[in-house]
């Protein structure tokens, strides 16, 4: 028996993982796709690298989770920008001043420029929705334009429903930029593994300690009854650290969680780049929302060819073998993962770590952060 069962091998049950070895304790992880690195998992096309669950661009503030990750592999400073097709003309998303300067006349951009700039600091960052509720009209009307051009249809497209129901913290994850920073993120700490994602899970797993079993869906080994956690039916008194989705750990028992799915179109052309950006968003006429060009992300400017994604929203349904991508915040659905939690707290050496388990909107650096945490207070038990 290990000390430790871990399931999936995304960053969240990989950090853990590792971290548990370094404790010199045996660990077994299981991962029912047939590879590890969670939806950071990365194949080829003719040579070319590309991320299979959707493009993945790695950023933080924190600087304990860049030298964390830094100690399994190596990176290249990677600053992410976006351009989005507003009006038939590509423009800086997050808008900014340079994207107020394409799309308005020279004496509109002016106004616009000089009237944000009174209310707010150069090279601050705005919300959509403060802008659109100013005092100021002039700055009413620019938000109402920007609200309307980027966001309105973007987010109907994404989450299938009024922008008015998606919860304000994830329209803010994109602002309004005062001033000209082109970059998506403004985190201090901007990098893409050089040799890839699957490398830092290869690193993160390589350990005499660490056993990974692939395409093993950990349903099949664990049984949860009456606050105790059996291994293929004996009794397992260490921690299990549950990185899945959490109504598919309680058989769905009080409904399915709702989530967004994609249907990623991938392609590969027979020319050297497509497109001006890794990414260019379609909030308007498009079914899709983005395409990435992945040679940007990996720097592999030398290959032939190229691979693009297209990304179509899709509503989530587990009884289709789709996969959960994106957690629909509400009060609805917060209250029902709370039944599922307060299940899950029937059995105590049951850990819940990362995006699916804890139903969260977590960027990658937020999940390894998290599990640092976590493992903390593990070990402070
Ligand atoms: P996952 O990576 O989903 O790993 C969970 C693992 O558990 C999976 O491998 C799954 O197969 C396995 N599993 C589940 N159930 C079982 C079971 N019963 N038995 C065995 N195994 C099981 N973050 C960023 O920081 N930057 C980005 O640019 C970015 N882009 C994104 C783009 C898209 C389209 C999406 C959907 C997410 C993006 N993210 C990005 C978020 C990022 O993917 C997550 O924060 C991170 O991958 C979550 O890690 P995790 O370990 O919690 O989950
Ligand atoms: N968003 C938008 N228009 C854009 C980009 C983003 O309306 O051009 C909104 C949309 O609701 C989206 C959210 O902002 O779901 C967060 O965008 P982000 O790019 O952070 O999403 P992710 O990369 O996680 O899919």
């Amino acid at each position: 028996m290990p000390d430790v069962i871990v399931v999936g091998a995304g960053f969240a049950g990989s950090v853990m993982a590792r971290l548990f070895a370094d404790d010199q304790k045996r660990v077994l992880v299981l991962e029912k796709r047939n590879h590890i690195g969670g939806n950071c998992y990365e194949e080829k096309m003719n040579g070319i690298r590309y991320h299979l669950y959707g493009p993945h661009i790695f950023h933080t503030k924190s600087e304990l989770v860049k030298d964390f990750v830094r100690g399994y592999g190596d990176w290249y400073f990677y600053e992410h920008r976006v351009l989005g097709k507003i009006d038939g003309r590509l423009v800086p998303i997050p808008f900014n001043f340079q994207s107020i300067e394409i799309l308005f006349s020279k004496e509109k951009a002016e106004e616009i420029k000089s009237r944000l700039l009174a209310y707010y600091e150069m090279d601050s960052k705005v919300s959509i929705m403060d802008l659109k509720n100013s005092e100021d009209a002039v700055l009413r009307e620019f938000g109402e334009y920007v609200f309307d051009r980027v966001f309105l249809h973007y987010t109907a497209k994404q989450w299938n429903t009024d922008i008015s129901n998606v919860d304000t913290s994830v329209i803010n994850r994109v602002p309004v930029v005062i001033g000209y920073d082109d970059r998506y993120f403004s985190d201090a700490y901007q990098m893409m593994p050089k040799n890839g994602y699957n490398q830092i899970f290869e690193n993160l797993l390589q350990s005499p300690l660490i056993t990974v079993q692939l395409g093993v869906d950990a349903k099949e080994r664990l049984q949860f009854r009456n606050g105790k956690i059996y291994y293929q039916g004996k009794e397992f008194l260490g921690h299990v650290i549950y990185t899945g989705a959490l109504d598919a750990l309680f058989d769905y028992h009080y409904g399915a969680l709702p989530y967004r799915s994609l249907d990623l179109k991938f392609t590969y052309l027979d020319m050297n780049y497509y497109q001006p950006s890794a990414v260019v968003n379609y909030p308007n006429e498009e079914d899709f929302t983005r395409i990435t060009e992945f040679k940007y992300l990996s720097r592999e400017h030398f290959q032939k060819g190229t691979v693009i994604l297209k990304e179509y929203p899709l509503t989530y349904d587990y009884q289709k073998k789709m996969i959960p991508y994106y957690a629909i915040l509400n009060d609805q659905n917060l209250a029902l993962y709370q039944k599922y939690e307060q299940e899950a707290k029937k059995y105590p050496q049951l850990i819940l770590c990362g995006r699916l388990a804890e139903y969260k909107y977590y960027d990658m650096d937020a999940v390894i952060l998290r599990a640092l945490t976590m493992y903390e207070q593990i070990e402070g038990m």
